[in-house]
């Protein structure tokens, strides 16, 4: 259905996710494909279900390696070689503790401490062997499980990208909720809304104008629970078992492909606002805007897009 006179948006639920799929061209034929294609990849990265790729990989641990498809094995890798970089937030092997709390799924509990410290035992990253010619993945211990949950929608993002380029499509843009990645950009380019954390779900605190650029949120306020006065959200830190405890509510990446905006936000969310700020200078075609409890927001550099503050009661810093 058209937006206005130029827009065509498409809509599915994929992945546990609102899915949105906007072109400049009436082509259902077109986002059904996209669609499709997401599904494919659900079907062979989900861990929420009996059988996937990946499970059928942690449904072998401890035990043989599993052969896997090319894509899936270089996700794995790509995910294996962030998790071992110096004070990592991100760990593939998070599995039992993802498995254990429930974050955002019925059932979610806090586990009991022994029991967060035995599960610890299971998220060594080392322990993720992989067989580049036999293109298979080993978890060397029995109850270790991967978990993409916080890179697959940004590599899925991507090939959707691709996808729709080899179609000939120009401009598009794909929004897999809190992953959005774009094709082109139409006259003034794409605006993607920052949502207020814990405001109503239209709530906006400011807009960022990008070109053929992917923007990934991940933020506290997405999937969690409360207990007894303390909330308990989804984003987990690897060292203790616990959800990321610091200044932030949430962290926006710009970069050119959505799989660097998903992981970034998880390194970076582990770092806080000032470590991230100094390990992004490393990499000037990703950046981030934190926002803070406090209700600060703060950019670690404006190179890729320009930012409109929609809420006063923020204040921009830094
Ligand atoms: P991100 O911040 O990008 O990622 C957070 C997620 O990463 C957590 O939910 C957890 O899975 C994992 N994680 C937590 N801590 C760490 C860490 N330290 N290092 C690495 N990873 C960590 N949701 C449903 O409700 N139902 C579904 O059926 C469903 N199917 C899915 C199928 C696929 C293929 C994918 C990719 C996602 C699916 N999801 C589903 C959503 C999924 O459960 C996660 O909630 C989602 O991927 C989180 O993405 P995010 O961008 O919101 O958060
Ligand atoms: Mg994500
Ligand atoms: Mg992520």
């Amino acid at each position: 259905m058209p937006d206005d006179d130029r827009v065509y948006s498409y809509s599915a639920v994929l992945m546990g996710s609102p899915i949105l799929l906007k072109l400049f061209s009436h082509n259902e034929a077109l986002a059904a494909k996209a669609f499709r294609l997401i599904k494919q990849y659900e079907d062979l990265l989900t861990v929420n279900r009996a059988h996937s790729q990946v499970m059928d990989i942690n449904l072998a641990a401890g035990r043989h390696p599993v052969a896997v498809s090319r894509p899936v094995f270089e996700l794995i890798r790509c995910a294996k070689a962030a998790s071992l970089l110096e004070n990592s937030a991100f760990n593939l092997a998070i599995g039992p503790l993802v498995k254990r709390w429930k974050i955002g799924f019925q059932g979610d509990s806090v586990p009991p401490a022994d029991e967060i410290t035995t599960l610890l035992t299971l998220t060594d990253p080392t322990e993720v062997v992989l067989d580049e010619a036999a293109c298979s993945v080993f978890l060397a211990r029995s109850g270790m499980e991967i978990d993409l949950g916080a890179i697959a929608k940004g590599y899925i993002a991507d090939r959707v990208r691709d996808f729709l380029r080899k179609e000939g499509e120009t401009l598009g843009l794909i929004n897999l909720g809190g992953n959005i990645q774009t094709l082109g950009s139409p006259e003034g380019g794409w605006t993607v809304g920052i949502k207020k954390p814990f405001g109503a779900a239209d709530a906006l605190i400011g807009s960022l104008q990008i070109e053929n650029k992917s923007v990934v949120t991940s933020g506290t306020y997405e999937r969690y629970f409360e207990r007894d006065g303390t909330r308990y959200h989804h984003i987990l830190n690897p060292r203790t078992g616990y959800p990321l405890d610091n200044e932030l509510d949430s962290v926006t990446i710009i970069s050119m492909d959505s799989i660097d905006g998903d992981l970034w936000t998880t390194l970076v969310y582990g770092l806080g606002v000032e470590k991230g700020c100094a390990a992004l200078r490393t990499r000037p075609d990703i950046e981030a805007v934190f926002v803070t409890k406090a209700r600060e927001i703060v950019f670690s550099s404006m190179r890729h897009f320009h930012f409109t503050l929609l809420d006063n009661r923020y204040r921009l810093t830094g």
